[in-house]
């Protein structure tokens, strides 16, 4: 069953789009696969190169434990040695007190060294006599009574007379009885040391007698005294002399949160030691405890009698983790802290969080060190090389495959054209076919069975079976020259040919061939005597195909007229008609074998593709060319150029 056109379109339109299909089926897959490849490989470097810094930060922040760790150790030498250097106290507590060292790191002490108390039982007569109101003879008792050699009975005989000089307002005599009082030492009036109290007297005096400007100065030296840890005094002693200076200059006293905090922590462990009942091993190690907000870390020692316990500040901790961390700092912030997340050394943990840290449990130390996330990211120069080659091969790999992919694309595009082409030729040869063999039987058939035909009718029937014969032999001869031009086995036998020669047996042989038609073609004057070099044959072929479509392409009446004409290249034999004319868009194609004009195909016209790919096809081979000028719906002009033969004797 033949065909219809439409289900071969239908047929061509499956198995192209099948080749479509197959093609990105084989294409994309791959595709994919190798951009999914090279970006899984990219990722997974990203994911080691994250891994291997967060190991480097893991490997700065335990560097940094054992530098810590180290210090610490070294720092077990203070609890025996001095100088502890600042920003730390040594605390050695015993049964009965608290020493420090150096002792002007903390403002006050749990338990103050036993001062001899001062005489009392010495100034019963004398003090009998000063309360009679009898002040010169109990001053004068009190004068002899202050020379006496026991530091005990002249520290109570000067504290008496410089009260009896106070009460009496002899200002300058309390005040040289004080002083003398205040180079009394290690004797204590109501447990607090002689001189302390002779200094605080002193202010009083100068306060009473409204010397401001001396009570100032002597508050001020009171002050230094004070703070630099000159008595070796209780928390309440120190209170209540701080508040009377404070008074005095009109201003807390400057002591520092450091000297607070030590004080403060020498109180805790007194309390703690007493309540262990000085039992080893309570305490011992090494720790951190909080004091008034300040983390103090804690090394302690406990023998059979005493504790001895290094107290260290912040600060300290502060130097120890420069010295620790220099050279890391770009891996980020480092911070030791409390378990509890205080911050002692270091920024502390800000919103960034924590990029890197060892807990004290990791570290075996009383703390947890952490390092905060760098504001860079940590540069892998290491790894960017084999990223960069990663990236051009992947993209150099893309590129190829879709420039391949194109190529390839193209390629099947044009097979599947010409297969398309060559698929209409079929058809439009089957159908050159059909019309002449139907002819030829037809007319077989009747001169078959009528033999009573008269002569003129018998005649007119072997005429169109002589037309229509020689309309199949030209096809034929037309198909298989094709077939040896595209071979390169046409042989063409160049002689000089005479162009009007050419043209006039050709359009002779052409008008008769369409006699019946009527069509007369108009050989209009132009170059006489041109001549070319070439085969007649071949050229006649090439000019015949010109004419016929001149013709075809002419609905009506064709009207077509040849002209032999000068042109730049040679000679050119022009063939106009004022057909149908062809699109500028096609007037490039129309010479590809095969190819036929979208207007002609509507218009039903006969025709194979080949008529104008064969005339291409000769002239190229005679070194000319074929040229064209259409104007749709206007007509065309085809020109066959050849090279002009010189060899040709004009005749005389
Ligand atoms: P065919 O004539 O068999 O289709 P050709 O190779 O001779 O094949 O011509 C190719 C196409 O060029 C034609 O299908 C037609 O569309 C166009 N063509 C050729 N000659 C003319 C002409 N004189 N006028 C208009 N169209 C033409």
């Amino acid at each position: 069953m033949a065909r219809t056109p439409m289900r071969r379109a239908r047929l061509w339109n499956d198995g192209s789009r099948r080749l479509t299909v197959l093609f990105l089926a084989v294409v994309v897959p791959p595709a994919v696969a190798l951009v999914w490849l090279g970006l899984e490989l990219l990722n997974q470097d990203r994911t080691l190169a994250v891994q291997r810094a967060s190991e480097r930060r893991q490997a700065v922040v335990q560097g940094v434990a054992v530098a810590l760790g180290q210090s610490l150790t070294d720092a077990q030498r203070w609890l025996t040695d001095d100088p502890v250097p600042v920003g730390a106290v040594r605390l050695v507590l015993s049964s009965s007190r608290v020493r420090v060292h150096p002792p002007d790191r903390v403002l006050w002490v749990p338990r103050p060294p036993t001062l001899v108390p001062a005489a009392t039982q010495e100034f019963a007569d004398a003090e009998r006599a000063e309360f009679q109101g009898s002040a010169a003879r109990a001053l004068q008792a009190y004068e002899g009574l202050a020379r006496r050699p026991s530091p005990a009975v002249r520290a109570g005989a000067i504290l008496r007379a410089a009260r009896v000089h106070r009460r009496e307002r002899r200002w300058d005599e309390a005040l040289a009885s004080y002083r003398t009082l205040a180079s009394i030492d290690d004797i204590a009036i109501d447990d607090v040391a002689a001189s302390l109290v002779a200094r605080r007297a002193i202010c009083f005096v100068l306060d009473e007698a409204g010397r401001s400007a001396g009570l100032v100065k002597e508050a001020a030296s009171l002050e230094r005294d004070l703070l630099a840890g000159r008595w070796t005094i209780d928390r309440a002693t120190w209170d209540l002399t701080a508040g009377q200076i404070a008074k005095w200059r009109g201003r807390a006293v400057g002591a520092s949160d450091e000297a607070r905090t030590l004080s403060a922590t020498a109180a805790l462990l007194w309390r703690e030691w007493q309540q262990s009942d000085g039992e080893s091993p309570r305490g011992s190690g090494r720790k951190v405890i909080v004091v008034d907000g300040m983390p103090v870390t804690l090394l302690v020692r406990t023998t059979e009698t005493e504790s001895i316990a290094l107290a260290i500040l912040p600060g300290l901790m502060e130097a120890w983790l420069a010295s620790a961390s220099s050279g890391v700092a770009h891996q980020g912030p480092l911070s030791v802290l409390t378990e509890a997340g205080d911050v002692i050394a270091g920024p502390g943990l800000a919103a960034g969080g924590t990029s890197a840290r060892t807990s004290a449990s990791e570290s075996g130390l009383p703390w947890t060190i952490a390092l905060g996330a760098a504001a860079a990211p940590p540069p892998l120069e290491d790894l960017a090389p084999r990223r960069r080659l990663l990236m051009w091969g992947l993209a150099a790999i893309v590129l190829l495959l879709a420039g391949g992919s194109a190529v390839l694309w193209r390629a099947v595009q044009q097979q599947l054209a010409v297969a398309r082409l060559q698929n209409s030729f079929v058809a439009a040869v089957s159908h050159e076919f059909r019309t002449p063999l139907a002819s030829l039987r037809h007319v077989t058939e009747l001169l078959d069975e009528r033999d009573d035909l008269p002569r003129e009718e018998r005649q007119s029937f072997y005429d169109v079976l002589t037309r229509n014969t020689e309309r199949l032999h030209r096809l034929v001869e037309s198909l298989l020259d094709f077939a040896r031009m595209e071979s390169g086995r046409k042989p063409y036998d160049s002689k000089v040919v005479g162009a009007s020669d050419l043209v006039r047996q050709v359009v002779t042989d052409f008008e008769r061939e369409g006699l019946k038609r009527s069509i007369p073609i108009e050989v209009e004057a132009g170059l006489a005597d041109a001549a070319v070099l070439g085969d007649s044959a071949a050229l006649g072929h090439a000019l015949w195909n010109l004419l016929d479509n001149a013709v075809k392409y002419s609905p009506g009446q064709p009207d077509v007229r040849v002209q032999i004409e000068s042109h730049a290249a040679g000679v050119a034999i022009a063939v106009r008609d004022k057909g149908i004319g062809i699109p500028r868009r096609e007037q490039r194609e129309i010479f590809g074998r095969f190819v036929r004009g979208e207007q002609a195909q509507r218009l039903g016209v006969k025709g194979t593709g080949l008529g104008l790919a064969m005339v291409s096809h000769i002239a190229h081979a005679h070194n000319g060319s074929v040229e064209v000028e259409s104007v749709e719906g206007a007509g065309s002009t085809f020109r066959l150029v050849l090279p002009e033969a010189r060899c040709r004797e004009p005749e005389a």
